[in-house]
């Protein structure tokens, strides 16, 4: 029988515990998971500081701290296109065949509704604290950001010396202004 598939792409900046206790529900839901890193062009800036390598490792080591069988997802780093309108081609070029997107993001669900794919919003969890922008900020206000991602996310953000790189990029930006 076919594997039903359902892909969430984001730009996981960094992984937090939002990212995966969605991810653990897609899985109540479909029998493989397609986990897209998302704008794998961009790092090094205030709001995408992380490469895309950083994030597959955050992300691959997260899922094995919740015990995820390895079989049943895959992680693919996706560039960004200037061209909304083909990208859910673009995605789908470098996807397994899948059949559901879960995704919180307007853009995202308009896209690929237009193309026909079902769409399933999945229920936010704890949006005011669990958001990229609020780890971020955590980061660089030296508040305590490490309850809001797995282990992996702290790990390999120390062993980049993430929150450094943070701090440099937002004096960085200042002086450019
Ligand atoms: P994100 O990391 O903010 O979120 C990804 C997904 O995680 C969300 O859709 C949501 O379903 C889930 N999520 C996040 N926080 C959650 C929480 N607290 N509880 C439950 N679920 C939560 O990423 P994003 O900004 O939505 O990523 C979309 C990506 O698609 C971006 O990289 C964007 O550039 C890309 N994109 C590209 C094009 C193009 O290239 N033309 C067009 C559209 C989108």
């Amino acid at each position: 029988m076919n594997k039903v598939r359902g892909i969430l792409i984001g730009r996981m900046q960094p992984v937090h515990n939002g990212h995966m206790e969605v991810i653990k529900q897609i899985l109540k839901e479909v029998d493989e998971i397609i986990i897209g890193i998302g704008s794998a062009q961009l790092s090094h800036e205030l709001k995408d500081p992380f490469t895309a390598g950083e994030r597959i490792v955050m992300m691959s080591q997260a899922l094995a701290e919740k015990d995820v069988d390895p079989s049943r997802y895959y992680i693919i780093p996706m560039q960004d296109i200037n061209f909304n309108a083909i990208w859910p081609s673009h995605v789908k070029m470098l996807t397994p065949p899948f059949s559901i997107v879960y995704s919180g993001n307007p853009l995202v669900k308009q896209l690929f509704c237009e193309e026909g794919y079902e769409v399933r919003q999945p229920p936010l969890y704890d949006r005011l604290h669990l958001s990229g922008s609020e780890v971020r900020r955590r980061i660089l206000n030296d508040e305590n950001w490490q309850e809001l991602v797995p282990q992996a996310s702290v790990d390999l953000i120390t062993e980049i010396n993430g929150v450094e790189r943070l701090k440099n990029l937002s004096v960085k930006e200042v002086s450019d202004l």
